[in-house]
């Protein structure tokens, strides 16, 4: 067995308290594609028209289009091998948090409990007259879904470029990178505030940093560094 590999089990076997930070990364294998990359989806669409609240403004149409579209991509994926060691990961830790960046609901599909989504949730909407929260699992809806008690407009309820986090899950965030003495981070390019600096501020805390990313961007800090697939290396965590 290779020695990083035992590191890491060591590690995560002597750890009293375990922070994981996923993003889009760690979903590629179950079929969504990523953001950033060959096949990302801003390839093929402007972060800038979408993903904003001026957007959404401007043509709230065009970014619902975009929204169900993903939406109808979602509901047909299921959870991957690496999504199913977090949660094995999750019953064995004494203290655990994951922090996700993904809003594709997957760590909830395959079992984790203890989830945090900085992003937001695809299947969550807001409306943006009453504030009201909704959950709705239909892939497709009406082109422009109204609030059932104020008929004003949703809006999905996912941080946008631009806009603040949910101060609870930011303060929780920071908490469990503060206090991880492990902190695994797994499938993102780092350049999304302020979850790229997670590892650094768990890693000044004095936690053991792990990325795991074919290809990393966490070299100049990580302990350990695997260029590999997250469900192909997760689940040799385990084992
Ligand atoms: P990103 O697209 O910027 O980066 C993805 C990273 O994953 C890259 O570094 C890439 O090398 C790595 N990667 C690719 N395949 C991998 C694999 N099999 N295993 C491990 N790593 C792999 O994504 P990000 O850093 O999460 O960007 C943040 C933003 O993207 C967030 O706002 C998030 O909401 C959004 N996003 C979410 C989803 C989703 O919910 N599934 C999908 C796309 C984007």
């Amino acid at each position: 067995m290779k020695d990083e590999l035992i590191e890491v089990r060591k590690r995560l076997l002597s750890a009293k308290s375990l922070t994981v930070l996923s993003g889009a990364g760690i979903s590629a294998e179950s079929g969504i594609p990523t953001f950033r990359g060959k096949e990302g989806l801003w390839n093929k669409h402007r972060a800038e028209d979408l993903a904003t609240p001026e957007a959404f403004q401007r043509d709230p149409k065009l970014v619902w289009a975009w929204y169900q579209w993903r939406r109808v991509l979602i509901a047909t994926k299921n959870p991957n091998a690496a999504h199913e060691a977090l949660v094995t990961l999750e019953t064995k830790a004494a203290s655990f948090s994951l922090i996700t960046q993904n809003v594709d609901g997957l760590h909830t599909k395959a079992g984790s409990r203890l989830v945090i989504e900085l992003h937001g949730n695809i299947w969550k909407m807001c409306c943006t007259a009453c504030g009201r929260k909704t959950e709705n699992h239909a892939a497709s809806l009406s082109p422009l879904p109204c609030c059932e008690t104020c008929q004003g407009l949703l809006r999905p309820d996912i941080v946008w470029f631009g806009e603040d986090l949910d101060p609870d899950n930011l303060n929780r965030s920071l908490d469990a990178c503060r206090n991880a003495d492990v902190m695994l981070i797994i499938g993102t390019s780092g350049v999304v505030q302020p979850a790229a600096s997670f590892a650094s501020i768990a890693k000044e805390a004095g936690a053991f940093v792990v990325e795991i990313n074919p290809q990393p961007v966490l070299s100049y800090l990580a302990d350990l560094v695997f260029s590999e697939k997250a469900a192909v290396l997760l689940p040799q965590v385990i084992a």
